[in-house]
């Protein structure tokens, strides 16, 4: 978790938007600990790839963990999806359901 001289707490630079609590207001420990997002990003690895409808089929799953967070969130607004941005289908182009836009 971040802490910076401005009050909001976020777990990670790259989750910026993602604001668990104020300092001197909120107990650290006790937002760490069991603030539903952090429960959901510490079990986001627990989640079998095959589950999500993106992953089914794919054949990197051996390996992949799902990406960061971050760009599951962003593109999906939900940290337990996929990570468009680091996945391997998604990168080779063999994605049947994004394409990264070029530009
Ligand atoms: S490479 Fe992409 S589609 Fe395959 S398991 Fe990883 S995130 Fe899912």
């Amino acid at each position: 978790m971040e802490q910076t001289r401005y009050p909001p707490r976020w777990p990670c630079h790259n989750l910026s938007d993602l604001r668990l609590g104020v300092i001197g207001e909120d107990d650290f420990q006790q937002v760490w600990l069991t603030h539903p997002t952090m429960v959901a990003l510490r079990r986001r690895r627990e989640i079998p790839l095959e589950s999500l409808e993106t992953c089914q089929g794919c054949i990197y799953q051996g390996f992949c963990t799902g990406g960061c967070p971050q760009g599951a969130l962003d593109v999906y607004g939900d940290v337990n999806a996929r990570n468009p941005m680091n996945c391997y289908r998604v990168l080779k182009g063999m994605d049947p359901c994004f394409v990264i836009p070029e530009g």
